[in-house]
């Protein structure tokens, strides 16, 4: 599909034109973390082109690849790849047949392959005609308004030597292809297959949060929404190597799948097992789960510190397990001094599955892995805690002295 015609790849980014006087800001970021996911991709050059980001590719520029790493980055609401013209109207005329003459061959020779590697070749080729391209429209942009002709013109000037020099008919409400001609500052730009990003805003214009992540299907799916939205997210995951000695590579892989989308990723994984003991010794078993958690953020603040993060995030979802009632999760958020963001409290656990599917962590989170959550956990757990009670029961614990020589040791790894 992907041909070396193309010599430009133009990024639209949608949220940030809402930012007002924080918009240099906000693009700024995006191109260093578009340079950063291309560093391993052959390219010439990037810039900021009126309201777009424009890269500059040449021979050796791994197209495939390329699309994949900006499908993934937050920012980013969808891109084309383009060829450039001077800004002289013949020119993109020429230029403008000559590519589309270009994409259609290359567009029937798919269709034929998909077709042929049918088992009825007849009856698939008929029904691969409704991909054939017939009918098109010119869609002129002008970022740079002193261009001398204005956008009808445009229209009108590259239409009439699109039907002249092609079989093409104009369709202006439900064409088969939308030819963009778009006149920036430095060239004109052609382009018309629109590549979906996933929109949101760049990573680390939010600032930093810290995740806790378990190893299910939940937490990988709530770091990739608050990504999503500006935050760069550090991974903080507790582990009791007594019940799981299975190494760390479940959560290694889950870590590296969501870098995809924030570049390098931080991974803090701290031994919970001397914690867990502490309180199964000391605290019935139907309130361990509560007092788990509540640690958990205590250590994990520890960690926000050490990082300058502004706040948690968890992929609690509203009853989903005794720990996620209304009255359990007011217990355990109050351990934490910094916000805590649940971004799937309201969502469904097929909502949450697809969107696992979607973003790749699903068949990682399925992997056999045992949660230290679970262990020696009430089969009755609490589902009403009350605050006081579980400070009364804290009282007895001796967790700082155990933190204190934990944490001291802790050390993240880059993933
Ligand atoms: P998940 O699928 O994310 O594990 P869950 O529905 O299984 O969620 P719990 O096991 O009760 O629910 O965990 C709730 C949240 O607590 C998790 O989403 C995660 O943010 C945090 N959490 C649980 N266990 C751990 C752990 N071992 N390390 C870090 N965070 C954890
Ligand atoms: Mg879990």
């Amino acid at each position: 599909m992907y041909t070396h015609i193309y010599n430009h790849i133009i990024i639209h980014y949608d949220e940030i034109t809402l930012k007002g006087g924080n918009r240099p800001f906000f693009e700024r970021v995006l191109i260093s973390n578009i340079k950063e996911f291309l560093e391993n991709i052959k390219y010439d050059k990037i810039y900021k082109d009126g309201g777009k980001i424009i890269i500059e590719i040449n021979k050796n520029t791994d197209l495939e690849k390329t699309k994949e790493v900006l499908e993934n980055i937050p920012g980013i609401s969808n891109f084309y790849f383009a060829v450039s013209e001077k800004k002289d109207l013949e020119k993109i005329n020429k230029k403008t047949v000559e590519f589309l003459r270009l994409y259609i061959k290359e567009n029937e020779k798919t269709i034929l392959r998909q077709a042929q590697d049918d088992d009825n070749v007849m009856v698939s080729l008929s029904n691969h005609q409704n991909g054939k391209i017939k009918t098109f429209k010119i869609e002129a942009r002008r970022s740079d308004k002193k261009f001398e002709f204005k956008s009808p013109e445009i229209n009108a000037r590259v239409g009439e030597s699109v039907l002249e020099n092609t079989e093409l008919k104009v369709n202006v409400h439900n064409p088969d292809i939308e030819i963009v001609v778009d006149i920036g500052h430095k060239y004109c730009y052609i382009y018309f297959e629109k590549i979906k990003g996933i929109g949101g805003l760049p990573v680390g214009t939010a600032g930093k949060l810290v995740s806790l992540l378990s190893g299910g299907i939940d937490s990988p799916v709530a770091s990739y929404m608050m990504m999503k939205r500006g935050a760069k997210i550090v991974f903080v995951h507790f582990k009791n190597k007594i019940i799981n000695n299975t190494g760390d590579d479940k959560i290694k892989s889950l870590v590296k799948k969501l870098s995809r989308f924030q570049g390098r990723s931080k991974l803090y994984i701290i031994p919970f097992e001397e914690f867990q003991k502490e309180i199964i010794a000391k605290i019935p078993a139907k309130n361990r789960m509560i007092i788990y958690r509540r640690i958990m953020f205590e250590l994990a603040e520890m960690i926000a510190k050490k990082e300058k993060a502004k706040g948690f995030v968890t992929g609690d979802s509203l009853s989903q397990v005794a720990s996620q009632t209304l009255d359990n999760i007011g217990v355990i958020y109050n351990s934490a001094n910094l916000p805590i963001f649940p971004p799937l409290i309201g969502m469904n656990k097929q909502e949450i599955i697809d969107l696992a599917v979607k973003i790749k962590t699903y068949e990682i989170s399925i992997l056999p892995y045992q949660d230290c959550c679970s262990f020696l956990i009430a089969k009755h757990p609490e589902t009403k805690a009350k605050l006081r009670d579980i400070i009364k029961q804290e009282e007895n614990l001796k967790i700082d002295e155990i933190a204190e020589r934990i944490m001291a040791e802790i050390k993240p790894e880059v993933i």
